[in-house]
């Protein structure tokens, strides 16, 4: 045991932080330890150290070649029993590799979910794991398993709630297809499995997943089933843990998928569900055809999904529709509003003189749509190709362009989709009510778009970013009380650990007059603005904020949290003004179909809308599509702040949606983007190895050169320390735990396993 002295003289304590630092290069080329060198496509990969001079460094690797290397280049890796550690904060070194290398070699064995402190990290695995189910659910729930799982993180959930009586909320973020709605899923599986048994509302909660996503979700290039809108689903439960009901809140479905589709990808799951699985009757009754005979689906040579079959699908969501008690009435007005937005797509126009004016062609898809939405054909096709204006008592009829048309066409199609899915959401809400009985007990999980950046950006990756930058402003604050108490709860002397605080990039956003969305609205109640002169506003005002850069032309970049991204502001005003004519507002309140007529009072209630939107001003009553998300955002944000939040992100480790394939850059990309480096990050800074006296004396306390008479563990500890010079800034001594800096223990573990 004595050999322990003599290997602590002669060598230097290895660094603090996740870097080789200068004095401790001899440490590592003496104990032959693993180093990480970056390849020259930007690959990590190990080798060890053999000598340095100057700035270059020798490295042998492991396949035995020998190259000199910047020493710059190099970072320490962690010693073998460290391999695969469930949370990566129990790392001595917490650099981009070993962090990238955990991961792998834990997904290579199939072990899908890590810790990075407090957030459960969940790589997707694009296969069945045979990790779920009711064994599993047992085994979390009487704590047989207690590895990293979503179960343990709804049990730990559950189990808060119970025994503090205060809500609770899952947040669940990453990229499109990182696989947040399966993990959402696997969440409420289990909480209903715990809370299920009274009246079967369990069931119900479970079964408005089907039913969001055949109105929500399409197959993107990234994802054959992809949410387009973010979703918090509040679940209730009773003083005795049972669930009594639940409430649903979306966010910024994209409507734009509803009549404009990129090559290879799908519309809205429901439109083939219906058109491949209704009944021979309600195909008649709705005068449906093939999914391929509608411009608005055909045009992106993309019907089908493999592996999906959509008429069964359309099967189980009449089920769905079912258990959530829709009458079949109702159910049959859903589909009828599907039928005419269909139609409608196939309404074309020609022209009438030479002036560009137009009119409709009236054939069947005019009659059709008409007599499903309860209007006469020559009302709509008024209302698509004229444009009435009220000049005194007098009317003004004025053709619309081709141009003007087809937007008047498509506006109306979105905004009938846009309310037939909101009106869904009611019904669901109403379903699944929260009784009287409301007890405050609650867990609500967040599903929603992770941070996105594209070679091009535009309104949709601005609201999505802005949301993430609150949520990251939460979840930071959170992770900062979090490690505080932490501290201070054991006796522990904390001096902040600096942490980066995200409000200049939020005040960016939100601050009035002069921030990026009053601007935007304030462009946007111009006539003659254009994109361009919205670009040269913001970059008039803005310059001084330091997360704002002007770029050329109708660009500007955003200094992110996750990163810089570059915005093009084409069609930031129309996106942001999201048009209704009047003309069609007239019609829908004509119509004769109750669900139209339901939507057009819902939308006069919401705005009293005047006048005409083809001057291209937003009219001084409406909100703004940007303002009505940043509204939404803020009610969410303090949802979340009375709630115990527990974090979930999801990584996808291809972008070919395939098992087995894990690509380094593309995880690390990820991991910066969803703030796990930024965790780790703050680990780092702090005193992230934690262990018990017991747990440290029992490891360490046989390397003591003399026989502590002592038995407590706490004073064992201590004697460990100070006998292997460990600098007192790099511990603290807790009442209950030691707190150690990054780097100490891989030393001593080096230790022990020399002896
Ligand atoms: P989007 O932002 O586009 O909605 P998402 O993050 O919600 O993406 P999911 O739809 O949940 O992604 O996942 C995409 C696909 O990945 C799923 O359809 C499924 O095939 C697979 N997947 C995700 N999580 C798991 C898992 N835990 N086990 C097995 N397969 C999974
Ligand atoms: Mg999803």
């Amino acid at each position: 045991v004595s050999t322990a002295n003599d290997s602590s003289a002669d060598c230097e304590a290895p660094p603090p932080s996740g870097e080789l630092e200068e004095d401790n290069v001899a440490y590592f080329i003496n104990k032959k330890l693993h180093v990480w060198c970056k390849q020259p496509r930007g690959k990590w990969e190990l080798g060890t150290i053999l000598s340095t001079s100057g700035e270059e460094a020798s490295v042998s690797h492991s396949n035995g070649n020998i190259m000199k290397v910047a020493r710059s280049e190099l970072l320490p890796a962690n010693p073998d029993i460290l391999d695969g550690v469930e949370d990566l904060i129990q790392l001595s070194y917490l650099n981009e590799p070993s962090v990238l290398h955990n991961l792998q070699f834990r997904y290579s064995q199939d072990m899908i979910y890590s810790k990075a402190g407090p957030i459960l990290i969940a790589l997707n695995p694009f296969k069945d794991g045979q990790i779920y189910g009711n064994d599993y659910i047992s085994a979390y729930r009487q704590k047989l398993m207690d590895s990293p799982h979503v179960y343990a993180m709804a049990d730990a959930a559950y189990n808060e709630m119970m025994r503090d009586e205060a809500n609770q909320s899952i947040i669940i973020s990453g990229e499109s297809g990182s696989g947040k709605t399966e993990t959402a899923k696997i969440a409420m599986q289990y909480l209903a499995a715990l809370g299920g048994g009274c009246c079967g509302i369990e069931n119900e909660v479970l079964q408005t997943n089907f039913i969001l996503e055949a109105f929500g979700n399409a197959k993107t290039s990234r994802n054959d089933n992809s949410s387009r809108f973010g979703k918090l689903i509040e679940i209730h439960f009773s003083t005795m843990g049972k669930i009594c009901g639940a409430k649903l809140q979306t966010f910024l479905l994209e409507k734009s998928r509803v009549v404009q589709l990129a090559s290879g990808e799908r519309s809205y799951h429901i439109f083939y569900q219906l058109c491949a699985g209704s009944s021979s009757d309600l195909k008649e009754r709705l005068n449906l055809r093939a999914a391929s005979e509608y411009k608005y689906l055909n045009q992106s040579d993309c019907m089908t999904i493999d592996g999906v079959d959509d008429a069964n699908k359309f099967h189980m969501l009449m089920k769905a529709l079912d258990v959530i008690r829709m009458c079949k009435d109702d159910q049959e007005l859903a589909f009828k509003m599907l039928a005419a937005i269909l139609w409608l797509g196939n309404i074309s126009f020609q022209e009438t003189d030479n002036e560009n004016n137009i009119e409709v062609v009236n054939d069947e898809a005019v009659t059709t749509a008409a007599f499903l939405m309860g209007c006469s054909s020559k009302e709509l096709m008024e209302a698509l190709s004229t444009h009435k204006i009220q000049a005194g008592r007098d009317t003004i009829t004025k053709r619309l362009t081709l141009r003007q048309a087809i937007d008047a066409r498509d506006a109306l199609a979105k905004f009938i989709y846009a309310s037939l899915f909101d009106w869904l959401v009611e019904q669901v809400n109403k379903s699944l009510e929260v009784g009287k009985r409301r007890t405050g007990r609650s867990i609500s999980i967040l599903d929603i778009y992770g941070f996105e950046s594209f070679q091009n950006n535009s309104f949709e990756q601005f609201c999505i970013n802005y949301a993430n930058e609150r949520l990251q402003q939460h979840f930071n604050r959170h992770l900062f009380k979090l490690e505080q108490e932490d501290y201070e709860l054991d006796g522990i002397d904390w001096t902040k650990v600096d942490f980066e605080d995200n409000q200049v990039c939020l005040d960016l956003f939100e601050k009035k007059p002069l921030g990026l969305f009053s601007l935007l609205d304030e462009e946007s109640n111009f006539p003659r603005a254009t994109d361009l002169t919205l670009a040269n506003k913001l970059k008039q005002h803005l310059h001084a904020n330091p997360c704002f850069k002007g770029e050329r032309g109708r660009a500007f970049s955003v200094c992110h949290y996750a990163g810089e991204v570059l915005y093009d502001t084409s069609g930031f005003l129309e996106k942001n003004r999201d048009p209704l004519p009047s003309d069609s507002i007239q019609l829908l309140s004509s119509c004769s179909c109750e669900l139209l007529q339901l939507f057009s009072t819902t939308l006069n209630q919401s705005q009293k809308q005047s006048n005409s939107c083809y001057g291209g001003a937003l009219d001084s009553q409406k909100q703004s599509v940007g303002t009505k998300f940043k509204g939404q955002l803020f009610k969410l944000m303090h949802q979340l702040e009375s709630t115990t939040p527990h974090f979930i992100r999801c990584i996808k480790p291809n972008t070919k949606q395939h098992p087995g394939i894990y690509d380094q850059d593309l995880v690390l990309q990820q991991l910066k983007c969803c703030g796990v480096l930024e965790v780790v990050r703050i680990s780092r800074a702090g005193y992230p190895t934690r262990m018990t006296h017991q747990e440290f004396s029992r490891r360490y306390g046989f390397l003591l050169s003399e026989a502590n008479t002592s038995q407590d563990p706490l004073s064992i500890s201590v004697a460990v320390l100070q006998q292997f010079n460990i600098p007192p800034e790099m511990y603290q001594v807790g009442f209950t735990k030691l707190y150690l800096r990054t780097g100490q223990i891989g030393a001593l573990e080096d230790r022990r396993k020399h002896l």
